[in-house]
């Protein structure tokens, strides 16, 4: 429930609010803003709804109360109606923007990585991605180079002059990882680990969120809520492919139409990785040109120096020409959407 406070409400009338609302056994949250919103972020039991509805909207100082539809709160349009912009140095990422994030799915060794950073640099892209921590299906497989990999992809970002994206996969991690990055990433496996997720939002280090292979918009708006919750607003949210029908001619089935209909949902940042969502490197040129005319405010792709050697996801990752090339029609195509690339 959110309660929009007149122009000029006095501090009396606000405190009223939120007196009222303690008055059910709730805690208020006032939002500053152009007019002050008082929300009431957990859940509101049923028989409580409407009786609290009919003493707020009676108070002084009140415009109009809203129920919240939807069982996020704080992750809502009703609850935010203009759209979140996360600033990191000089990167916004918003509606005004398309950024991307490039680079190898893991951080194999100094000379690899740097390679990578400088194509992903060269083609224009302000961020750069890389995994320490890999979340991978079997045991046996490269696990990422953990502490060192941060370290290396610290001093090569610093050197090269972009921003880092990461992955931790444990909350314990979470300082750890946060030491070195500048943006958290939760992996899609990870999306309901809530210990993480809470340690994330403790953080205050802006997350990026990826959506689990069969989550649906509720569980993955839930699980971003989960970070707004603790206090931390700059939650970027990721679609990266949902459990495809026909495993063999795709990794995942890349859910464009979910970036509208978060859109419609949600005041948070949507990316898109095509990457994971399609697991081969000739698809993912095109998701990513429909990436941005379906609405997204940008993309995470992977880029390899040299996809065949890669430790993990070579197949899906780009050359840095292919990159290049790509990065070319994302700027196009994000002029064309009113956007700055
Ligand atoms: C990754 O970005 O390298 C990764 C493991 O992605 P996801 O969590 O989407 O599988
Ligand atoms: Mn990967």
């Amino acid at each position: 429930m959110i309660v929009l406070m007149k122009y000029g409400a006095t501090q009396a009338e606000i405190d009223g609010v939120c007196e009222a609302i303690r008055s059910f056994q709730l805690e208020p949250l006032v939002l500053p803003g152009d007019r002050t919103a008082v929300g009431i972020p957990s859940a509101i039991p049923q028989e409580v709804r409407q009786p609290l509805e009919d003493l707020l909207s009676t108070l002084p100082g009140v415009s109009k109360v809203t129920q919240v539809s939807r069982p996020y709160k704080q992750a809502s349009l009703e609850w935010q109606p203009q759209p979140t912009v996360v600033r990191i140095g000089s990167v916004e990422i918003g509606p005004r923007t398309f950024q991307v994030m490039g680079g190898p799915c893991s951080i194999e060794s100094e000379e690899q990585f740097r390679q990578a950073a400088l194509a992903v640099k060269r083609a224009g892209a302000r961020i750069l991605r890389g995994g320490a921590f890999k979340p991978r299906t079997s045991p046996y497989a490269f696990q990422g180079l953990a502490e060192e990999g941060l370290r290396i992809m610290r001093a090569v970002a610093d050197e090269v002059g972009l921003l880092t994206v990461s992955e931790v996969m444990s909350g314990d991690a979470v300082p750890l990882v946060a030491k070195y990055v500048d943006i958290l990433q939760i992996g899609a496996r990870s999306m309901q680990n809530y210990p993480l997720l809470v340690e994330a939002g403790l953080s205050g280090k802006p997350v990026f969120l990826k959506r689990g292979p069969a989550a649906t918009v509720d569980e993955f708006l839930l699980a971003a809520e989960y970070i707004l919750h603790r206090g931390n607003p700059n939650v970027i949210l990721c679609e990266r492919g949902v459990v495809p029908l026909d495993r063999s001619y795709v990794r995942n089935t890349l859910d464009l139409s979910v970036v509208p209909v978060l859109k419609a949902h949600t005041h948070l940042p949507v990316f898109v990785d095509p990457s994971h969502g399609t697991g081969f490197a000739r698809y993912v040129p095109a998701m990513a040109r429909a990436a941005v005319v379906a609405g997204a405010d940008g993309l995470m792709v992977e880029v390899h120096p040299n996809p065949k050697a890669a430790l993990s996801d070579g197949s899906q990752a780009l050359t840095p020409e292919g990159f290049a090339e790509l990065m070319e029609d994302v700027r196009r195509l994000a002029e064309f959407v009113g956007r700055e690339a």
